[in-house]
């Protein structure tokens, strides 16, 4: 098979790049900057659930991801002898009010209903004290949830995983340092910003929030972009806290503890942004937050203040497989604000559909196809 072009070093392409691979597949991958250098290369890690109620496709497929990383990565380390920095430590979610203590009451009986997977069976608990560590307790005021499905990885450490694992095929190069200003499915060629030509049987574009404007270029005019970039800033202390601490969240609050003693806490979410890559006065918001909620987090060293930018689709889903005009080239970007926990499926379904195999399916809302034509629709 002629070779397959992943456009972008983030966690997609990466996991794209290392699924191509492993099916035979002749793979190039290209990243503008350097592998890690988008959104994929931050601190905070949390793997999420959505809530357990009104179950759909989409949390389905969300359930599934999330419940098969943990042997994918399990089985990434033993080749790689690296540690991605996973732990399913759960989710806790502190419970402020009592209408929020009986919502969650409810979901305790939604999970039990849809969080099954063969013989593993994952809980949604609602308590009255938290499983270790402390919370501040107004934030806890009427309890706490505690999930048993999430969980968290360390981005960078998880980036080094799946480049070493790629580093062991024969088959996969990586070019760094040269972004794709163009892309021709037609002839099935490339150009870089440095004049070089790549040619490609087939191009997975998973550039993150890079990805938008070539979708939208090759889409032919489209009254509204295919996607847009949302600004996240978060920061790493140095903190004595247990690594073994489930991730905490509420109302856009992240704390979540790593095995190297770091705690991560994020993450604002801007629509507007006068600079991508700075951190500011929403940071330190955000920290006094995290302290208020996590009192022991009071003091504790900033030792990385970092920003980002998610890639996310105006249809504000995941945005992947085949472009509807272009029989040779693929997309898989727009996991805003879950990536990690389900890179590896999308990139299995999106190397599936290329290899004519499929093993698993996305749900509808995700597909490249339909994001386009809904766009079109729109303006009809
Ligand atoms: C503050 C913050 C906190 C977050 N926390 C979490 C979290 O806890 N859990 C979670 O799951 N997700 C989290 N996310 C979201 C997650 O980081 C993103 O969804 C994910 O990293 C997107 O991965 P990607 O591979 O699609 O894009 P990216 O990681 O952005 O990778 C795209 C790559 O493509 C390259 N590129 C762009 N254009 C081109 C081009 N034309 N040619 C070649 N290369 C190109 C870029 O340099 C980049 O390296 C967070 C994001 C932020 C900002």
């Amino acid at each position: 098979m002629s070779e397959v072009l992943v456009v972008g070093g983030g966690i997609m392409g990466l996991w794209a790049a290392l699924m191509a691979a492993r099916a035979g597949m002749d793979v190039c991958l290209v990243e503008g900057r350097h592998i890690g250098a988008g959104a994929s290369g931050g601190i905070l890690g949390a793997l999420m659930p959505h809530m357990p109620d009104k179950w759909n496709a989409k949390k389905q497929f969300q359930f599934d991801a999330l419940v098969s990383l943990e042997s994918d990565v399990a089985a990434l380390e033993a080749e790689t002898g690296l540690s991605a920095g996973y732990r399913r430590s759960g989710r806790i979610m502190p419970l402020a009010k009592p209408h929020l203590r009986e919502i969650a009451l409810r979901h305790e009986q939604d999970a039990l209903q849809n969080w099954q997977a063969g013989d593993r069976r994952f809980f949604w608990h609602v308590r009255d004290e938290l499983p270790s560590g402390s919370l501040g307790a107004e934030a806890a005021a009427c309890g706490l949830v505690f999930d048993t499905l999430g969980g968290r990885l360390a981005p960078r450490q998880m980036l080094a995983v799946l480049r070493a694992a790629l580093a062991q095929l024969p088959n996969v190069r990586i070019v760094e340092g040269a972004g794709v200003r163009a892309i021709h499915p037609g002839p099935g060629r490339a150009e870089l910003d440095d004049g070089v030509d790549i040619a490609f049987g087939h191009c997975i574009l998973a550039a993150g929030v890079g990805s938008f404007p070539l979708i939208d270029t090759l889409c032919g005019p489209l009254h509204e972009p295919s996607g847009t970039g949302v600004k996240g800033q978060a920061a790493l202390l140095l903190a004595d806290v247990d690594p073994q601490l489930p991730v905490i969240f509420t109302d856009g609050v992240y704390i979540v503890a790593h095995d190297d003693g770091h705690v991560a806490v994020g993450s604002t979410s801007e629509n507007k942004y006068a600079d991508p890559l700075s951190t500011d006065e929403l940071l330190n918001e955000l920290l006094l937050r995290a302290e208020m909620l996590v009192p022991t987090l009071r003091g504790a060293e900033v030792v990385e203040r970092w920003a980002g930018i998610r890639p996310k689709s105006t249809g504000r889903e995941p945005m992947v497989g085949r472009h509807p005009d272009h029989e040779n080239l693929s997309v898989l970007t727009g996991g805003f604000k879950v990536s990690f926990g389900i890179a590896h499926r999308l990139a299995r379904f999106v190397v599936d559909e290329i290899a004519g195999q499929p093993t698993i399916e996305v749900p509808e809302s995700f597909l490249c196809r339909n994001h386009i034509a809904a766009l079109r629709e729109k303006h009809l």
